[in-house]
């Protein structure tokens, strides 16, 4: 084992090599941990150059947890996290909770210390883990768009094919390129059907010295302190406005029904008068609000359209040389408030998998197993964003309010799952029951919780009838 200033322990060499397409949060962190876990890494990025876009997202401790590898990443975490505060707000801007800190919940008898949720900044915590991952000596490879993927099964190696036609193998292929990856040809032999849930979102961050140059907004939504970061949730009907702010970033989305010329892209751009055509229509909507939208830089402005999937159980190739992780092999919507963190939870199981394989000829059990231990838990957050995001419709009543999903969201089911340490630990019983079809339970979902299929128009079809999706066993 190798001990450096980047990484507090790096495991011997497998001799495995890994190939991993998309700099996004899930390869980044993948690729960070399969170098400590003694794979060769090699990275490729279809944009040109880092993309400095985004929000912000909450990332969990289940997530975060993993930074102790790190040391400079657990550093730079500690500047970059924010634990925002949460108040609910009317359309026209009038306060109807006061702000609360949210904090994870402990089981009765628990060790783990829950502590409260934190957001990052996407663009922050990416250049922390690109900072990283140069650091030691891995350099993402920018303007290489995969366009297809294949694996031989004589050589026992996958690979892709790049826009230029140039073919790059390893022995695995880790497709972390996000919505719409192309591997689900090889995966599933076909692309997974996407469909609108019938909202959509402006979303936008930017300089909060930009925000400053109106004093109506200087005066409505001060500069906060050091580690501050109030989060502003108007509520309505048919609207939701988040205004979140930290000392230096300005940020805010406007969620609504109209969802046509939105795209499901992070890199559609927006006009801020259609914008203003909405909030044009809110009644009592207020000034500063248009005055705060108007501010907003036009290139920083997204259109995101929430679209829904349907949970995929088979995130690895028949071969078994090419794995999906993170938004490639499940979609969250933004009310499953997982996105990010189940993709760094991936990151580090498959990674982990690969150890334990520990030679190439092991690698598609590996892979296997990394999908078994995975999947369930993976779909019960997807399952969640659908009860959240009712949960979230409702219309705050004075000092009351707490939606039911932030509830859910803040289980130790949840937060306290340590996928190293499970990888590690199920490893083997995971392999007999693939191999020789011994039972085997999942730990990592809520207790008592028995998955059976489920698609999302079974459940909004159990909605529309007025039924409570069925959460059976300790979801809370
Ligand atoms: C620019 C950007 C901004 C985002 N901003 C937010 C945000 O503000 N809030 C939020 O909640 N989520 C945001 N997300 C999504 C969020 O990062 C993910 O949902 C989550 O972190 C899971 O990460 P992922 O790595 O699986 O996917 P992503 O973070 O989407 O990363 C996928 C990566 O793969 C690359 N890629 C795609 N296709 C190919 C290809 N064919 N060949 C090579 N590379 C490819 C993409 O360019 C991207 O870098 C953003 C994603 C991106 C790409």
């Amino acid at each position: 084992m190798t001990v450096t200033d980047d990484c507090t322990q790096r495991y011997p060499q497998t001799g495995i090599s890994v190939l991993i397409v998309g700099a996004g949060v899930a390869g980044l962190m993948a690729a960070l941990e399969c170098w400590r876990n003694g794979h060769e890494v090699r990275i490729v990025e279809r944009s040109g150059e880092e993309v400095t876009t985004g929000d912000s997202f909450t990332i969990g401790p289940s997530a975060t947890r993993a930074f102790k590898h790190w040391p400079k990443v657990a550093e730079e975490n500690e500047k970059i996290a924010f634990a925002p505060s949460l108040a609910f707000y009317t359309l026209s801007g009038d306060r109807v909770t006061n702000p609360n800190h949210i904090e994870y919940r402990q089981e009765k008898g628990s060790k783990k210390v829950p502590g409260q949720i934190t957001r990052h900044w996407r663009p922050q915590l990416h250049d922390m883990l690109l900072k990283q991952l140069h650091a030691i000596g891995v350099d993402v490879e920018y303007g290489c768009k995969a366009v297809e993927y294949f694996e031989r099964s004589n050589t026992g190696r996958g690979g892709i094919v790049l826009e230029n036609g140039d073919r790059v193998e390893a022995d695995v292929v880790i497709a972390a390129d996000g919505l719409r990856s192309h591997s689900t040809k090889v995966t599933l032999g076909q692309e997974i059907r996407a469909r609108p849930t019938g909202q959509a979102m402006y979303r936008t961050a930017f300089p909060m010295e930009i925000a400053m140059a109106d004093p109506m907004v200087r005066e409505r939504f001060p500069v906060v302190g050091e580690k501050e970061g109030p989060i502003e949730f108007w509520a309505g009907e048919h609207y939701h406005f988040l205004v979140i702010r930290t000392p230096d970033i300005m940020s805010w989305t406007l969620s609504h029904k109209d969802y046509e010329s939105a795209t499901e892209s992070w890199s559609h751009k927006s006009d801020l008068e259609d914008v203003l055509k909405i909030t044009a229509t809110i009644p009592d909507w207020p000034e500063v609000a248009d005055r705060l939208i108007r501010l907003t830089p036009q290139d920083r402005l997204l259109h995101f359209r929430v679209m829904w999937r349907d949970p995929q159980p088979t995130w690895v190739s028949p071969a078994g040389r090419i794995v999906q992780i993170g938004d490639a092999a499940h979609t969250y919507i933004p009310a499953s408030g997982n996105g990010a963190t189940q993709a760094i939870e991936d990151a580090v199981s498959l990674a982990t998998c690969l150890r334990m394989a520990g030679k190439t000829e092991q690698v598609r059990w590996a892979l296997r197993i990394h999908n078994r231990l995975r999947f369930v838990r993976v779909s019960c957050l997807q399952k969640l964003g659908l009860v959240n995001l009712k949960s979230y419709s409702e219309t705050p009543k004075k000092d009351k309010f707490t939606p039911k999903g932030l509830h859910y969201l803040t289980a130790e089911w949840i937060w306290g799952h340590e996928p190293e340490q499970y990888a590690e630990e199920n490893y083997s019983k995971v392999l007999d029951h693939l191999q020789r079809g011994t039972p085997f339970q999942d730990t990592n979902i809520p207790r008592g919780h028995v998955y059976r299929d489920w698609t999302i128009d079974g459940l909004l079809e159990m909605q529309e009838r007025g039924e409570e999706i069925e959460l059976d066993g300790e979801w809370e």
